[in-house]
């Protein structure tokens, strides 16, 4: 297995891993093994076969070099980090993780402001499952101890957390799901192990949507789960029953965008807080909730335990309606109305996340007001002025009635 990182070079690192000699042959990128089929040279050859490490060619299910590289590059970018593994989609990625740890009659603990479609998973794929979800507001540390009961298994953290921002302190909340006997996943598609390295701050199982900043590129879906030795068996055997494979022209994109990972989270990140920090000085904004930006919700946390960022914040508009939101949104030009984020173009999303919480309050105390509406930017690498011009003329065309 993949050797841990001896120091802190992200840059080099993403260059360096996943390229193997006996991978990559005389190229310096693994090159798109296509196959279904892997031929042996007899049948001598064939009963020595079906070894059950990965990195062994078998069936093409169990991959072939080019997902290997992939997978064996995320684990050298993940500080303790026994294996990965790739999974068609981020939510499927989440899926597998929690259908790896939790049996029938087991609780698991869901923050509050995680992402929607895991949200959603409590009701539609763990409780049919008999797994009951409890949901805990990550701010309120007390109150998460006390949610903890003999059943609770697992629990499954996001910081920042989805569209609102909010650091939470996953080193404790980590600590103290080890000290009462559950697993602690963490969806960490935000900071990426560059920006968070999740299982050196205590979590047992790091899972990202690759779809996002690794493939950076908005032309791929993938996601991916790595884990100590403690978990990552257990997590491979429920991937290969449940029959999880991603394509090699799919890993291999992935690959591509994991050598310009680090450049790219470093210019999104810094084109993000001047953005944030322009946000910050207009009358039209009531809120910046971007935790790169000093004073702003979470800041503290973060500077404590991230080592860096990226392009994703969100912010509030002060007393406007729907009607001025939607005007703001539809008057941008560099930035493009979608979902998804982490790719090189700039995207903006309306959101009203009151609709997606049951145990916090949105907006928080000292946060609300008349008609603060959220709108999520993901700042992509076009040059940090020239999105800063666009947003000032869209506030302008928000207020033309
Ligand atoms: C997008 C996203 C996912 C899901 O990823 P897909 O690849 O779209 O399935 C999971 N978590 C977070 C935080 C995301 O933003």
């Amino acid at each position: 297995m993949s050797e841990r990182r001896k120091e802190d070079r992200p840059k080099t690192d993403a260059v360096t891993s996943g390229r193997r000699a006996e991978w990559t042959g005389a190229v310096v990128s693994p090159p798109v093994w296509r196959g279904s089929t892997h031929l042996y040279a007899d049948c001598a050859d064939l009963a020595r076969g079906r070894p059950d490490g990965d990195g062994h060619f078998y069936y093409g299910r169990r991959g072939s070099p080019t997902q290997w590289a992939l997978a064996d590059a995320l684990t050298q970018l993940e500080p303790g980090a026994h294996g990965t593994l790739l999974y068609p989609s981020g939510v499927a990625a989440i899926a597998g993780a929690l259908l790896g740890v939790l049996r029938q009659g087991d609780v698991l603990l869901m923050t509050d402001n995680v992402y929607q479609p895991s949200r959603a998973m409590a009701r539609t794929l763990l409780a049919p499952l008999g797994i009951e979800t409890r949901f805990f507001d990550p701010l309120d540390i007390p109150a998460y101890e006390a949610a903890f009961c003999d059943r609770t298994k697992a629990v499954l953290l996001e910081s920042p957390g989805s569209l609102t921002m909010e650091v939470c302190d996953v080193p404790e909340l980590a600590r103290i799901a080890r000290e009462k006997g559950a697993a602690s996943m963490i969806d960490n598609t935000w900071a990426s192990p560059l920006g968070f390295p999740a299982l050196e701050r205590g979590c047992d199982i790091s899972i990202m949507s690759l779809t996002k900043h690794v493939g950076g590129h908005s032309d791929l879906l993938m996601g991916s789960v790595a884990a100590g030795e403690e978990w990552f068996g257990k997590l491979r055997e429920t991937y290969l029953a449940l029959g999880q494979v991603v394509s090699p022209d799919d890993a291999a994109l992935a690959s591509r965008g994991l050598r310009t990972l680090p450049i790219r989270l470093q210019q999104s990140e810094g084109a993000a807080l001047e953005i944030a920090q322009w946000l910050a000085g207009r009358a039209e904004v009531a809120e910046v909730l971007c935790p790169m930006l000093p004073g702003a919700p979470g800041h503290e946390l973060w500077q404590r335990d991230f080592k860096s960022g990226c392009g994703l914040f969100s912010f509030m508009l002060e007393g406007r309606s729907p009607a001025h939101r939607a005007r703001l949104i539809d008057a941008l030009r560099l930035f493009g109305i979608g979902y998804s984020w982490g790719g090189f173009e700039s995207l903006a999303i309306p959101f009203d996340a009151a609709r997606a919480r049951t145990v916090m309050r949105w907006p928080p105390a000292g946060m609300d007001g008349d008609n603060r509406l959220g709108i999520r930017l993901s700042i992509g690498l076009e040059d940090a002025a020239d999105l800063i011009a666009d947003l000032e003329q869209a506030f302008a065309a928000m207020d033309n009635e």
